[in-house]
């Protein structure tokens, strides 16, 4: 079950993500994306830091806050206490060192200019998955930068499956029950071990990787509509939801620019036959879209 950056952005959705959760048979695995507009932000401080702007470090606290509050919205109570450790350890030891990085380096090199944004931009996924990990028993979630993989290809990286394989099943063997929280986006490269990431909007593949190399009954992407639709309904109000559709015109929809799913999630789970089920967590007993063969 993958839930995005909106379905993960208050508290309001966090709870419904918690009772969609906990009414589905375990072992179920759960890929978050960072809180809904957080990663737009980390870019932009990164970008702020670069012309020797503090200002983001007041970003940086509003964000803090915002991940505090949650954490008081929907952690269960014995966890709290270390989920707010968590997440000033990774803001006060992680994210503002290499703000500070890049903000006082007018010569740090483009190559690790990149590295460095890179490492910040991944936080996202690991402050929201320190909560929703939180929500359920077992209270931490597991590290997608233990393993998943990428190598370089050109201008960017692709996922390198052999590793990336051997690791996941590694990280899930003993697994046979329970809520097992994993971060979307996130991973490292399999030579340098740099944290790298699968690309803006990679949680629907991280969860589409880990449903095909797990041999999942069902990937869910739970998003913020109810499901793929015939025509755009901010300019076609008439626009209904596809109930069901092919791998191929799922595919097709993606790549033609339909916002629902990262284009590169369709084809591992196309390839096991695994059902994916688009649904609304803001309206969980809509039908949303299924995708098969
Ligand atoms: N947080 C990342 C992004 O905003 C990945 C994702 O949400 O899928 O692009
Ligand atoms: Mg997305």
């Amino acid at each position: 079950m993958k839930f995005g950056g909106t379905s993960v952005g208050s508290i309001e959705s966090l709870l419904n993500l918690r009772d969609i959760v906990k009414a589905e048979p375990e072992p179920v695995v759960v890929v978050v994306s960072a809180m809904g507009g957080f990663t737009n932000q980390l870019l932009a401080m990164c970008e702020q830091a670069q012309q020797r702007d503090i200002s983001c470090l007041d970003t940086l606290e509003a964000a803090r806050k915002r991940h505090h509050d949650a954490i008081d919205g929907v952690v269960i109570e014995s966890m709290r206490e270390e989920v707010h450790a968590t997440i000033d350890r990774f803001i006060d030891d992680s994210l503002k060192p290499y703000y500070l990085a890049l903000a006082t380096n007018p010569h740090m090199p483009v190559k690790e200019i990149e590295r460095v944004c890179d490492a910040i931009v991944a936080h996202g996924e690991i402050l929201s998955s320190a909560i929703v990990a939180g929500m359920f028993d077992g209270g931490v979630p597991h590290l997608s930068l233990n393993f998943m993989r990428t190598v370089p290809d050109g201008a960017g990286r692709v996922l390198e499956w052999e590793e990336t394989g051997r690791l996941v099943k590694e990280e899930f063997a003993a697994i046979d029950g329970g809520v097992h929280v994993a971060q979307g986006f996130i991973s490292r490269d399999k030579a340098t071990g740099d944290v790298t990431n699968l690309g803006r909007g990679g949680s629907d593949y991280t969860a589409a990787i880990l449903a095909t190399l797990l041999d999942a009954e069902a990937l869910e992407i739970w998003t913020d509509v109810d499901g793929f639709m015939t025509a755009d309904p901010r300019t076609h109000p008439d626009a209904t939801v596809i109930p069901q559709m092919t791998y191929a015109q799922a595919q097709e929809m993606c790549d033609a620019g339909a916002k629902v799913i990262y284009p590169p999630t369709i084809a591992p789970v196309a390839m096991k036959h695994i059902p994916v089920w688009v649904k609304n967590t803001f309206n969980p007993a809509a039908p949303g879209t299924v995708i098969i063969d």
